[in-house]
């Protein structure tokens, strides 16, 4: 740009998204300016230009997924350089709090919240530079390496889990990017079967080539029957549920063995009620979990996990737009026509 200017998107309210021209951020003394080469549109966006989203206050730059290229550093900051290839988190807890201090900063009460991957150039301020910031090595392709926050709330969730090998796996919204993160770890960890239920069969054939043992397509089969069929007729060991809808909270329960895990991963429109019957809670000892966001532990092993090509992060990215035409992308996504698109500057 030159002029101090760039393109950015902000979003407006739901449904609305403007493209516009807005000055570069100023950075601090600890902060770094990244040029962006790469952003990732996310269900949080989808969801964002849907509905809202309870902790933006529009009108806001949004988009949290991406990686690029550092062109200016704070007077402070020691581990970055102009030059470097780098990926970033979305977020840094404090370290302070009540939550920090028991091992849980994703619950940060000052979570400290970075957006603006949607964008030409994004400002990491110094909380996220030491925390959540990361040089690419050389062979790692900024679209793989912007995958890192989604990965990282996946290996997140999986911590809580503690899959065992030989546990029988289902996933409830497989298909989406994040289902198909959840499918390759559990693969990993050696859960068998991994059963893949979703509603889209182009995305259940990306579950099938991933490894998923078993895909079902649950407007034509019923999930509850295939698992059963498959567990000696008990149900599954652990469930992720991953799509964010009310219907699909359920059916994790309904292929859930006595005893089971189940781990509802995908985020509810506020205020949503869905209820359980207790019995299955009771007598059938379910432990179910929310689980919500990443910590920096986790977002660190993601990043390794891409660095190693342990989890194939282009099967992932269907798509590509340029960030002018971002909206059709967040469309396509909301279709289920593509996973994730790759947005360009
Ligand atoms: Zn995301
Ligand atoms: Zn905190």
């Amino acid at each position: 740009m030159g002029d101090g200017s760039m393109w950015a998107t902000v979003f407006i309210a739901p449904g609305e998204l403007s493209f516009q021209q807005m000055p570069m951020p100023d950075i601090g003394p600890e902060d770094l300016l990244v040029k962006i080469n790469t952003a990732l549109t996310c269900g949080t966006d989808v969801k964002t230009y849907k509905r809202g989203h309870p902790k933006y206050n529009p009108p806001t730059l949004f988009g949290h997924e991406f990686a690029g290229d550092v062109i200016a550093t704070g007077k402070d900051v020691k581990n970055f350089a102009v030059g470097m290839r780098v990926a970033a988190g979305n977020t840094a807890p404090c370290n302070e709090c009540y939550f920090c201090k028991r091992g849980q900063p994703n619950l940060c009460d000052d979570l400290l919240v970075n957006l603006g991957a949607f964008a030409e150039y994004i400002r990491i301020p110094g909380r996220l530079v030491r925390q959540n910031t990361f040089a690419l090595p050389d062979y790692l392709s900024y679209r793989q390496a912007a995958i890192i926050e989604p990965l990282a709330c996946v290996v997140h969730g999986q911590d809580l889990l503690r899959i065992q090998p030989g546990e029988s796996v289902a996933l409830v919204g497989a298909g989406g990017p994040i289902g198909l993160m959840h499918l390759q770890l559990a693969l990993r960890q050696g859960a068998s079967p991994v059963i893949a239920i979703d509603i889209n069969d182009g995305r259940l054939a990306v579950a099938e080539r991933l490894g998923a043992t078993r895909i079902v397509n649950s407007t034509r089969e019923d999930p509850a029957a295939v698992v059963r069929d498959l567990t000696e007729g008990r149900g599954a060991d652990v469930i992720i549920e991953s799509a964010g809808a009310k219907a699909t909270w359920l059916t994790a329960l309904d292929v859930a063995r006595k005893g089971a895990r189940v781990q509802w991963f995908g985020g509810l429109p506020g205020g949503v009620k869905v209820e359980v019957d207790s019995t299955r809670v009771h007598y059938d000892e379910l432990t179910i979990f929310g689980v919500y966001h990443l910590t920096p532990l986790s977002l660190e092993r993601a990043f390794r996990l891409v660095c190693n090509g342990i989890i194939d992060a282009e099967s992932l990215i269907t798509h590509q737009t340029p960030l002018k035409k971002l909206e059709d992308g967040l469309k396509m996504m909301m279709r289920g026509e593509s996973l994730k698109v790759a947005v360009l500057p």
